[in-house]
């Protein structure tokens, strides 16, 4: 039986009016005797109906609490609210601190758990990502090592050293890789602003992958072709300068062979758009949003063939965040992959 405060002071009432007015029924001139056993009588039995009442209503209370817990332990938060018909103040204010505690807690166990999780597939990866390169250069000097006899001639013996050297310098741009990503995800690293030419800076990038790009036939292209005489941005140089190595990189290495890469400035308000795009596989919906993921590869045994780290768009996407942008990817799969951020003109300007 379910009975609310209010309805149990309106019985109590009910009760105490009736004992009382039996007696005066009764005994309309009461003497100081039967006067004394009245008012007895009346606190007793209001006493023991109170007290029985308060003792009950407290009891299931306390019950509505542990069934509130037996919630939580299930992580049904939602559905403790409002089962309580009899609210005493600081009954309810003790239920309410559990339920906001117990969801704190959940949050924070959830999110260690997620990062708990995060650290060890990272681990899994670098020391996967380490070994390749590692023991490719180990198994190359140890074959010149033990090769005692003098067997392996000395073209061979340079084209396993040059091999080792290759390897070891993946190591070592991986090495890097990590270091950076360390220093960016603890927030360590300060983007300058400096202004600088950002159309100097993407010929001085073709400049650089111009040998690459012509290995595999792709035509490095600024738009619009009659850009002003110059861009200038608000950036960090160097680390803007690394975002757009790495896109470019990606768009030859990914674009179609005997393709095309375009890198496209666009002026819209305070801001400079740059995309980079390519004619190449594209990139399925499902890849889009995880290509930037450390580690991550579509393709795993072609990108690691390329000698990519897997963790360049990482990297990039915590420079643009850093520079309060974002990076955004656009693909058609067979048409080709677009990626674009946004970089702020100098306030002079525009
Ligand atoms: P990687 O060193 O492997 O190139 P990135 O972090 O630069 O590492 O890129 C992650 C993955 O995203 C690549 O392995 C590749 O599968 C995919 N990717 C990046 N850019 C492109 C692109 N332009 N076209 C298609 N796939 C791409």
């Amino acid at each position: 039986m379910n009975l609310s405060s209010r309805t149990i002071a309106i019985l109590i009432s009910l009760l105490v009016a009736g004992v009382l007015t039996a007696y005066a029924h009764f005994g309309p001139t009461l003497a100081f005797r039967e006067a004394f056993l009245a008012a007895g009588v009346t606190v007793a039995a209001c006493f023991l109906l109170v007290y029985l009442s308060f003792e009950a209503l407290i009891f299931r209370e306390i019950n509505s609490i542990y069934a509130g817990l037996e919630h939580i332990k299930r992580k049904e938060f939602k559905q403790m609210s409002n089962k309580f018909l009899f609210r005493p103040e600081p009954v309810k204010r003790v239920r309410d601190e559990i339920l906001l505690m117990a969801e704190r807690r959940q949050q924070e166990l959830d999110e260690l758990v997620r990062l708990q999780a995060l650290r060890r597939e990272f681990l899994a990866d670098v020391s996967h990502e380490l070994k390749t390169p590692l023991f490719a250069a180990q198994g190359f000097v140890h074959t010149i090592l033990d090769d005692e006899d003098d067997d392996i001639d000395l073209a061979t013996r340079r084209k396993f050293l040059s091999k080792a050297a290759a390897s070891l310098d993946t190591l070592d741009a991986l090495v890097q890789d990590l270091v950076t990503i360390a220093q960016l995800e603890k927030g360590v690293v300060r983007m300058r602003r400096q202004r600088f030419d950002l159309i100097a800076l993407v010929r001085e990038i073709f400049e650089l992958l111009e040998q690459q790009a012509a290995r595999r036939g792709t035509a490095l292209e600024l738009f619009p072709p009659n850009l002003p005489a110059e861009l200038p941005v608000v950036a960090d140089r160097n680390r803007i300068r690394q975002v757009l190595v790495n896109l470019i990189d990606n768009a030859i290495k990914y674009g179609r062979e005997n393709g095309r890469v375009i890198v496209a400035l666009g002026e819209s308000g305070r801001t400079v758009r740059i995309s980079v795009r390519d004619d190449g596989a594209g990139i399925a919906p499902e890849h889009q949003a995880r290509i930037f993921e450390r580690f991550y590869r579509i393709d795993k045994s072609r990108s690691r063939e390329s000698g990519g780290s897997g963790l360049g768009l990482a990297i990039s996407k915590h420079i643009v965040e850093a520079h309060k942008s974002s990076i955004k990817v656009k693909s058609t799969i067979g048409e080709g992959t677009t990626l674009e951020f946004k970089l702020n003109k100098p306030k002079s300007v525009g």
